[in-house]
């Protein structure tokens, strides 16, 4: 009997082995390479390893107005674990205050994607209900981009809010955009998504719930710039004067390009690859009043 056991042991032994080898080497498989070659800092990007290809590669310039809030961090982090996996990208980060917070300094030295750092707070008097939202802070963004880069810098201009949810294949789709390129956004438009209509390689409508008379029917998170034609048209900015709320983007788009022109990717537009998430506030109502009944150490959230 113990023999008989040993020997059938012995025969199963070698694909014992073999399948715990091709379960581990499939593991591996999926687990990404950790990130190495880039430093966040300062008003610097410094990429190390960059290959011949890579450098062939348009940068992706994205823009993010932010502002102080309970889950500014958590946002945040959230969206940086997407960009730090995107090659060739730089951050513009700009915070809606009057000076630059430690929180979001600390933050940035250590997310490990290269960044700018700036802000400029919005006016009182606009911070109202039912006024467009972080157009000084777009604009700034814009105002830097035409200070510090030229004609020779090949570029992508991306307006990424701190509260959408990104996949990596929206970076790849916007990366040869060679004017303006536009795609669908889910949770936009009063329906489970927004897109550009496609007919023959072109945008001939948009399928909306709202406001379907816009010119141009999409949500921030929709569309990229080629950062040529940000610099071709220094006067193109977001207007605060006679721009109604959710009419930003078209109003933008109005000066810098035709619905003609506009280049679908995802497919025709057909996929969605990014979502305009809105994150809950969380409750609070126990949080601490009074100096006397605060924590002992100081955490930052
Ligand atoms: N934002 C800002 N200041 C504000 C409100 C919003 O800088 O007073 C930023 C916010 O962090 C986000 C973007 O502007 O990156 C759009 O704001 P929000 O997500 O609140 O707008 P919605 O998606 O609801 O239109
Ligand atoms: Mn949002």
């Amino acid at each position: 009997m113990k023999s008989v056991l040993f020997s059938v042991f012995f025969l199963l032994l070698p694909w014992m082995i073999i399948v715990i080898i091709m379960i581990d080497f499939d593991g591996k498989r999926v687990v990404r390479a950790p990130f190495t070659g880039r430093h966040g800092g300062t008003h610097a990007v410094t990429q190390g390893v960059v290959t011949k290809n890579q450098s062939a590669l348009q940068i992706i310039y994205a823009i993010t107005p932010t502002y102080t809030r309970p889950v500014q961090k958590a946002e945040l982090t959230r969206v940086a674990h997407a960009f730090r996996q995107v090659t060739r990208f730089h951050w513009i980060v700009v915070e809606d205050s009057t000076s630059r917070t430690e929180l979001v300094t600390r933050f940035l030295r250590g997310c490990g994607v290269p960044y700018t750092h700036l802000n400029v707070y919005t006016p009182q008097r606009f911070k109202r209900k039912g006024m467009p939202r972080a157009t000084e802070q777009r604009n700034l963004a814009l105002t830097w981009l035409r200070q510090h880069r030229s004609h020779r810098d090949p570029g992508v201009v991306y307006f990424a809010d701190d509260d959408n949810a990104y996949s990596l294949e929206v970076f790849e789709e916007m990366r040869d955009t060679r004017a303006v390129s536009v795609w669908p956004v889910g949770f936009a438009g009063g329906r489970t998504y927004e897109r550009p209509l496609v007919s023959k390689g072109k945008v001939v409508g948009w399928y909306t719930g709202w406001r379907a008379g816009r010119p141009f029917a999409i949500d921030m998170a929709g569309f990229a710039v080629n950062l040529n034609v940000i610099l071709a048209n220094p006067q193109a900015l977001f207007k605060r004067q006679g721009s109604k709320p959710g009419m930003q983007e078209s109003d933008f788009l109005k000066q810098i390009t035709k619905v003609s022109e506009l280049e679908p990717k995802a497919n025709n537009c057909t996929r969605v690859l990014v979502w305009h998430t809105r994150t809950e506030n969380p409750h609070l109502a126990k949080e601490v009043k009074y100096i006397k009944d605060k924590d002992t150490v100081a955490v930052e959230v």
